[in-house]
């Protein structure tokens, strides 16, 4: 990504803070700082925040023995420095008063620690608080070209290793399901992929019930469904689709339908995103589909989730959530039907709104075979 995309996100990040009458978003590492400078670290101790003023140039104090660095991977101009021994609380002071921002309603990021923001507080004892979500959640929500480039090749590389799932066929029966789940993640690192999104999920027959079930020593059997939901980063975006397989066999009946139920369901679904069309719409089209064939109890979750730096990020597709779909919204379509001690289905592909419609991100075949 070239330094102009994030000199473009803080300035509209900016125009934000104006029109939601906020005076500065404070970020420290995590998603939203991602987002805004391409910088990623984990949070540590050390205070490190990045101020974005609703007027003015930003700025970013950070430690000194990571000063250097910083300045290599940001385009952020004003990078100043505290030491070990300085007091930090000084420091952050300095950096709001030069802003202009020592009052005034100031954004924290959302995942903050509790001990920088006390030492906000501290530092800005007039301001008034809000949450950074508050302005960047309408910026994020809506994925530009660097973004979606990177959302479709992460897309690609699951729909590859599903692939080649299916090519095992019979090879997968007797491996358990750890043993898959650590050779999906090997598969996704060998076409590029830098991380699994989350933990790979491989849940075999009754497991398939559990919808976010950690994979075990369960042996997966001849013919019996098997949940797998599984994604990789690309430039720190993820995939996330899930297609339930049966490997070497045929499932029962009472399974090959609930499948051909789900799969119906989803493609309602994907046909209801239109461009205009409130989040909840999509879910409703899903559901509909779910409780006509007599499995309404069974779908015990949302129909989807907005995907992004987040791996569940808004919109979320619910009941109740009036927001109208926009082109360069990308989320999950995801039902899924699960019978306690029976078994569990469902099919999730990737889809970004588009100008005129739909484009599925994830477009392999979405089959029991
Ligand atoms: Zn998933
Ligand atoms: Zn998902």
């Amino acid at each position: 990504m070239s330094d102009d995309v994030y000199v473009r996100r803080r300035k509209r990040a900016a125009r934000r803070c104006r029109e939601t009458e906020a005076d500065a978003i404070v970020c420290f590492p995590s998603r939203n700082l991602q987002y805004l400078t391409g910088y990623t670290e984990e949070p540590g101790e050390r205070h490190q925040l990045l101020v974005v003023p609703a007027g003015g140039d930003p700025g970013f104090l950070v430690p000194k023995l990571s000063a250097a660095r910083i300045r290599d991977a940001t385009s952020v101009d004003d990078i100043r420095t505290w030491s070990d021994g300085d007091d930090p609380v000084v420091a952050v002071r300095e950096l709001l008063a030069d802003r202009g921002v020592r009052a005034g309603h100031l954004l924290v990021d959302d995942t903050m620690w509790a001990r920088f923001t006390q030492d906000l507080r501290t530092a800005a004892p007039d301001a008034t608080w809000g949450l950074a979500s508050e302005a960047l959640a309408d910026l994020r929500i809506r994925k530009d070209e660097t973004e979606l480039a990177a959302l479709r090749e992460a897309a690609g590389i699951a729909d590859t290793v599903v692939e080649e799932l299916r090519e095992l066929g019979a090879d997968v029966v007797g491996r358990t399901e750890a043993e898959l789940a650590d050779w999906i993640d090997d598969r996704l690192t060998a076409h590029g992929g830098t991380e699994p999104a989350f933990e790979t999920i491989v849940a075999a027959g009754e497991n398939g019930a559990k919808p976010h079930h950690h994979p075990g020593d369960t042996a997966i059997r001849t013919g019996e469904p098997v949940v797998v939901d599984f994604g990789t980063r690309v430039d720190g975006y993820p995939s996330d689709q899930t297609r339930t397989l049966a490997f070497g066999g045929t499932p029962p009946e009472t399974y090959r339908r609930a499948h051909e139920v789900v799969r119906e369901a989803q493609a309602a679904a994907v046909d209801a995103v239109d461009p205009g069309v409130p989040a909840a719409t999509v879910d409703r089209a899903a559901r509909d589909v779910i409780a006509e064939a007599g499995y309404g109890d069974a779908f015990i979750h949302r129909t989807g989730h907005g995907v992004g730096l987040d791996v569940h990020e808004e919109p979320y597709l619910v009941a109740g959530n009036d927001r109208e779909l926009e082109p360069g919204m990308v989320f999950s379509v995801e039902p899924g039907v699960y019978l306690d001690g029976e078994f569990g289905c469902r099919i999730e592909d990737l889809v970004v709104v588009t100008a005129d419609g739909v484009e599925r991100l994830n477009t392999t075949d979405r089959g029991w075979r």
